[in-house]
């Protein structure tokens, strides 16, 4: 039987990767969730990246999801001439204002506030934290000057990173709001928010989109301020998935206290039963080799057994040489790995027996529990809102999760879940034929063979469509 990977990958797509063809080949190679990252996508960029997705979909009968990322507020520095270096102990000046070409001497940022917020000492990272400067005044207007502390090569566009300043930016600039409608309109499946800081973000955002559709638009809180990290909780009151997006959390704090944030902040997703991606260099090196480093094997392995719901790249498949191989390597790792018995996540009963929602949660911990016990195959659950893929993927079950729904707008939502494989199913004459039905689809599908267990949740009286209150063991 064809083995059928239970991790997502989330490939950013970008000029690597744009074409129709190479797009279906990082599908046909595994590939999940396809990110449209609007840092660097335009609207009728994206317009075109969308409508080929759901073309290839249909031609391949996949559920591939589309992801647009918010750039937040991003800081970049603007344009600089060509070839300069900029050496340590020198001092250069950051003016805000009227945008100008940049040199040594004088840089320009796109943040009007920068003089006001920041302080005497504080630090200012650029690209990534390779170059960094340290503040001696700034007039509160619109100058600031700066000591290079580390120094180098630094060209046009590049983002800057404040660790130690707290910025007045909104959580949603002018271009957010923009892209945000433009997503909703483009009936995206996930919407992505970088720089968290508050759960007044979420909210925001949240508001935003419910102000432009007519159903619910999923958001996923992109978690790379500290701030971030020390509001996590109230973030995730809003957040239907998280990422741990290190590339610039490692530059916003220590980049050593980023893998204990890692593992806290899966514990705290799979606690909450809401996905988690991994993000960031997890394949770096592949963007000029066919080969990734040993250290990158390791990261990616150790970062599905710590929980990841998925695993994404970025430059790899946006810019590097080689999208598809990446792919290729990146789905192999995660076959070795996936499902050893050396994975062990600790499950504990839901406790909040007041929820409205406790008898569903409850059914799927146990079926979870039963289909690990009996060595079934795999679980299958029939929704409306998608609900229970969310609560059974999170108990990490040996087995797939398969989903049957008449909605859909969940086929593709659900594909970045860990393990779920969604399904249109539309049929309500009666819970035996329905069971019957759907374990044929599961056949057909080469998720389950003869004589195999299979779990199936239903709810009772079926054409009720009511929550799921019902656990069936059958054999094939
Ligand atoms: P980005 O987010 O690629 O949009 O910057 C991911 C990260 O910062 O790790
Ligand atoms: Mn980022």
């Amino acid at each position: 039987m064809k083995r059928i990977k239970k991790t997502k990958i989330i490939a950013t797509l970008g000029p690597a990767s744009s074409s129709y063809n190479t797009i279906e080949e990082l599908i046909k190679e595994g590939v999940d969730v396809l990110r449209i990252n609007f840092s660097h996508s335009s609207h009728q960029e994206a317009e075109i990246l969308i409508n080929d997705i759901r073309r290839i979909n249909d031609n391949l009968n996949t559920n591939t999801s589309i992801l647009a990322d918010l750039q937040g507020p991003k800081l970049r520095i603007g344009e600089m001439s060509q070839n300069i270096i900029l050496s340590v102990g020198s001092e250069v000046k950051i003016k805000t204002g009227k945008e100008f070409i940049g040199d040594d001497k004088m840089i320009f940022i796109n943040y009007q506030s920068l003089p006001k917020d920041i302080k005497q000492g504080e630090k200012i990272l650029i690209d990534d934290g390779k170059i960094i400067l340290k503040v001696t005044d700034t007039n509160k207007k619109d100058q600031i000057k700066a000591e290079v502390i580390q120094g180098g090569n630094i060209s046009s566009n590049k983002g800057f990173n404040l660790p130690n300043t707290n910025i007045s930016q909104p959580a949603l600039t002018k271009k957010d709001i923009e892209d945000a409608i433009f997503s909703a309109k483009q009936n995206v499946d996930w919407i992505a928010l970088s720089f968290v800081r508050h759960e007044s973000d979420m909210k925001s955002l949240i508001e935003l989109l419910e102000k432009n559709t007519d159903h619910r638009i999923p958001v996923i809180a992109k978690i790379e301020k500290p701030e971030g990290v020390k509001n996590i909780d109230d973030i995730m009151k809003h957040a239907s998935g998280i990422m741990v997006a290190r590339g610039d959390l490692g530059v916003e704090i220590n980049a050593a206290e980023v893998p204990l944030i890692q593992k806290k902040l899966v514990h705290k997703a799979k606690k909450a039963r809401i996905p988690v991606i991994i993000a960031t260099q997890m394949m770096e090196s592949m963007m000029e080799s066919l080969n990734p480093n040993r250290a990158e094997v390791n990261d990616v392995a150790n970062s599905v057994m710590d929980g990841a719901d998925a695993v994404m790249l970025s430059g790899e498949t946006s810019v590097g040489k080689y999208p598809v191989e990446v792919i290729q390597t990146i789905s192999r790792i995660i076959g070795k790995v996936e499902n050893s018995n050396l994975i062990s996540l600790k499950h504990k009963h839901p406790t909040d027996y007041e929820s409205d929602r406790f008898i569903t949660k409850s059914i799927c911990y146990y079926a979870a529990k039963i289909a690990n016990d009996t060595n079934a195959k795999a679980i299958s659950t029939l929704t409306n809102s998608g609900y229970t893929a969310y609560q059974i993927s999170s108990w990490r079950p040996k087995t797939h999760v398969l989903v049957f729904t008449s909605n859909k707008r969940i086929l593709t939502q659900l594909n970045l879940l860990w393990g779920v494989k969604a399904f249109y199913y539309s049929g309500t004459e009666s819970t035996d034929k329905t069971v019957e039905e759907i374990n044929k689809i599961a056949v057909e599908n080469n998720y389950l063979q003869k004589d195999e267990k299979v779990i199936n949740l239903t709810s009772m009286p079926i054409h009720e469509k009511g929550m799921v209150n019902t656990v069936r063991v059958s054999k094939i």
